[in-house]
């Protein structure tokens, strides 16, 4: 199943046409995206048997993220071993921050440059069904609704600076988050914990990987974090990001006014954001 966010309504996505979820289910279900994740399991029941014969074509660049308001959006630093050793931070355990929810983007958004070093990082994002605390690893993916693409966009002096790293401001300039274009259950990938992901820069392949080399998977990474803090229905998690980001480069190279962000993973689909110059402060 693949569902998606079309101008602010649910919807359901078959190939290049969607099935409003409100006006098909007769009301039983709200229009709003964020809302779904509350009654998952009822939804996903309802949604196998919906007939898509109502749907209708639509235009991709209508499309917002399947999750604009989650209550909870963890990410996750330094899960590949590759990307560990490209900034040299060895460490044992997943670092833990947190992308702030007024960051979130839709997939075709632009991105205003807010000045500063403005890098990239593809990754794989789990979005929460079912909730729970002290969920076990081998039940993990039971509560995972599904899988979308995030950027994780990082301005690296933000992050930097201060007696220890403050990963979260740097992270969270309004439209750093951009996620979709659609949400995609797990069941509709063959192989949910190897999935290839990349970041495309005016053309050229920058970060190329497999999520297969994350550190802690996803399924780990929700037993790690359920661990100590609740996880809730619709609740997000960005789950690290491969080599070859721009901090990584010698000499560093970051984004520019004018440059193409296209964000690919495998069975899920693409961003491409445009980075656009910052409009006046109000
Ligand atoms: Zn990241």
């Amino acid at each position: 199943m693949r569902l998606a966010n079309l101008a602010g309504r649910l919807v359901l996505v078959d190939g290049d046409r969607a099935l409003d979820v409100e006006r098909s289910s007769g009301g039983t279900f709200s229009s709003d995206p964020q809302s779904v994740y509350e009654r998952w399991d009822e939804f996903r029941a309802w949604a196998q048997t919906a007939s898509l014969a109502g749907a209708e074509g639509f235009d991709p660049r209508q499309l917002c993220s399947p999750v604009p308001t989650p209550r909870q959006l963890f990410a996750v630093g330094l899960n590949y071993r590759d990307h560990v050793d490209e900034v040299g931070l060895a460490h044992d355990v997943p670092v833990v921050f947190t992308k702030y929810v007024s960051s979130i983007a839709g997939p075709y958004d632009d991105i205003p440059h807010p000045g500063g070093h403005v890098d990239w990082e593809v990754e794989l994002v789990a979005v929460i069904g079912r909730g729970g605390h002290g969920i076990r690893e081998e039940d993990a993916w039971s509560h995972v609704a599904g899988l979308t693409i995030g950027q994780d966009i990082s301005e690296r002096i933000t992050q930097h600076v201060g007696v220890t790293p403050q990963f979260s401001l740097g992270k969270s300039f309004p439209k750093f988050a951009p996620m979709g274009p659609v949400l995609v259950t797990p069941d509709e990938l063959d192989d949910p914990d190897d999935v290839a992901l990349e970041t495309v820069v005016n053309g050229e392949t920058v970060q190329s990987s497999r999520t297969s080399f994350m550190t802690s998977s996803v399924s780990r990474l929700i037993a790690q974090l359920s661990s100590i803090t609740t996880l809730l229905p619709g609740d997000v998690i960005f789950t690290g990001t491969p080599s070859g980001v721009g901090l990584g480069m010698v000499p560093p190279r970051y984004l520019n006014v004018g440059d193409e962000l296209v964000t690919r993973i495998e069975g899920v689909g693409e961003l491409r954001n445009r980075i656009v110059a910052r409009q006046g402060v109000a």
